[in-house]
């Protein structure tokens, strides 16, 4: 089994880890609202999808169904 010759010093892995990816994958900047929003979904904070609107004030639809 191949083992490491050296030990990795403290700035290599320092190094190694600048390229770790900083925000979780599968978000984006909402073209819209510029919000971060899950790719490929219909943004949360406004209800937008590939320009054009797709939910309508979500926010008053949940009061609507949170009193029947
Ligand atoms: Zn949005």
């Amino acid at each position: 089994m191949a083992v490491p010759k050296r030990r990795t010093s403290k700035t290599r892995k320092r190094k190694r880890r600048t390229h770790f990816k900083l925000t979780v994958p599968g978000m984006v900047v909402c073209d819209n609202c510029g919000e971060m929003k899950l790719a490929h979904r219909v943004c949360k904070e406004c209800g937008h999808y590939k320009g054009r609107e797709i939910i309508k004030d979500s926010t008053e639809d949940m009061a609507e169904e949170a009193e029947e």
